[in-house]
This record gives structure tokens, sequence and C-alpha cells, in this order.
């Protein structure tokens, strides 16, 4: 049994998942593993996806790399997918979401457009990452966030932290 709980954060990008990790991480002091960081800098991809314009992660790699990582727990693991991680990994797996207006806006100024940009507004109004949450895990540790302000994402933080803090790993 591992002394601090892992948190999957999870979501459409742009939902908020690495900004928000980031203020977990600070407030709570565990630490944030941003999936496609270590993708890249661990070269853990099977090259460069010219079509959807991403690396094409390795699950094995990932899985292997993080494996005695989880098992000490006390991580935020930051990602847009979530159906490839062991279940026993995760405590929590939280499914930021945000209103297509602001989503579209929020990809438009990472210089995303035409079928990427598509794609991921659709990825949203679909809700595919809670359903791949909700099929992956058990359905009482998933939690939907509504991420579209400031607002939202500092009571999503306050409330993980909380969580955090009176976790135990017999509950
Ligand atoms: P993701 O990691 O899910 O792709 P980011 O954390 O990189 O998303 O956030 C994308 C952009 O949206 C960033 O510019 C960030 O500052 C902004 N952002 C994220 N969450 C919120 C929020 N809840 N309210 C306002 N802006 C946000
Ligand atoms: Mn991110």
């Amino acid at each position: 049994m591992r002394s601090k709980p892992n948190m999957l954060v999870t979501g459409t990008p742009g939902t908020g998942k690495t900004t928000t990790s980031a203020a977990l991480a600070e407030a709570t002091n565990l630490r944030h593993i941003n999936i496609g960081d270590l993708v890249r800098d661990k070269k853990l991809h099977d090259g460069w996806d010219d079509q959807l314009e991403c690396y094409i992660v390795n699950e094995d790699l990932v899985c292997d790399e993080l494996e005695e990582i989880m098992e000490g727990g006390g991580n935020i693991v930051d990602h847009h997918g979530c159906d490839f991680f062991p279940e026993r990994w995760f405590d929590r797996v939280v499914v930021l979401q945000t209103e297509n207006s602001i989503l579209y806006d929020r990809l438009t100024k990472r210089g995303y457009s035409g079928a990427k940009l598509t794609n991921n507004i659709e990825c949203e109004i679909f809700q595919v990452l809670l359903e791949e949450a909700k099929d992956s895990y058990k359905e009482e540790i998933v939690v939907a966030m509504k991420s579209d302000s400031v607002d939202d994402m500092n009571r999503n933080v306050a409330t993980i932290t909380e969580w955090v803090r009176t976790w135990s790993s017999t509950s």
C-alpha cells in the first residue's frame, strides 16, 4: 500500500490539465508527471505522426518507465488519454471539461486549425475522455470538473488538495 495517493488528470487538449496539475503539485507537494514531456524527453515513442502532428506514444515503454514511480505513490499524471495505464495505479481520476467556445479560443490561440482543431472540439462535445475514464476505472474514483475559468481552476485545485490531505490508503 502506498502512503500517498496517485491521481490522473485527463481531458481534451486545452481543458487545463497541465496548468491545473502544476498548481496541484505546488499545493500538495505531489510530483507532476506530464506524459507528453516524458515521451519526448525519454523518447518513449515510435516516431512522429505527420497527420495528427504528435508523437506516436509507445504505451508499453511509458508504463515500464513509470511502474516503480507509481508504486511509490504521490504522483499527478497529466495526459489526454487514460485507457492504457494500469487501473491499479490511480486512486482518483479527474476529467477536466471546458465549454466549446472557450475551448475553441484556447486551441486556436495555441495554433490549432483544420482537422486537429475540429477533432479536439468533437472529442470534447462527445465527452470522449469522460467515457474513456469511466470505461477504464471504477466509476466511484472518476470525477468530472468544469474548467472554463480561473475561478473554476482555483476551486478544482482546492477541492482536490483537500481530498489529498484527507486521503489514506485504508479508505
Ligand atoms: P492542457 O494541458 O489540458 O492541454 P493547458 O493547461 O495547457 O491545457 O491550458 C491551455 C490554455 O488554457 C493555457 O493557456 C491555460 O493558461 C488556459 N487555461 C487552462 N485552464 C484554464 C481555466 N480553468 N481557466 C482559464 N484558462 C485556462
Ligand atoms: Mn498539457
